[in-house]
């Protein structure tokens, strides 16, 4: 899902949220910054592959390689670790939650983008930090 459409869909749902829980007030705004900015490690994983810093170069690379089969295919073979998509992370969210508001509503943020991702691009593969390493670590034995 492209960055405004995790925007837009992303202030529906805080605003939402907001109109349950008004007593949130400001705060509603974190649950809308999280379902955007747990896409910085797609930024995080451009700049290892392309060793370029610009946000725009990193935005460029995503949308060539999923217009064209070949790159994408390509990219796959890199083993791209979306360390804020993965299971460990939402479990770290969980656990903070438990003691920190802002662990809460980053988590409820952070769910609501996973949910929207699970309909566009589903990664399963890529889910999980210690499957990520285990595979990668298999795949350089066989190599
Ligand atoms: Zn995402």
């Amino acid at each position: 899902m492209r960055p405004l459409a995790h925007l837009t869909l992303g202030a529906v749902f805080s605003l939402v949220v907001y109109l349950i829980f008004p007593e949130l007030g400001w705060k509603s705004l974190i649950i809308l910054a999280s379902t955007i900015l747990i896409d910085v490690d797609h930024y995080f994983v451009a700049v290892m592959l392309t060793g370029k810093f610009s946000v725009r170069k990193a935005y460029d690379y995503f949308i060539e390689t999923l217009n064209d089969k070949k790159l994408l295919d390509k990219r796959k073979l890199h083993y791209e670790l979306y360390v804020f998509h993965t299971f460990e992370f939402y479990l770290l969210l969980l656990i903070l939650s438990f003691s920190y508001e802002t662990a809460l509503l980053i988590l409820g943020g952070v769910s609501f983008h996973i949910f929207l991702d699970c309909f566009n691009n589903p990664r399963k593969e890529r889910m999980s930090i210690i499957h990520h390493f285990a595979k990668r670590n298999k795949n350089a034995i066989r190599n």
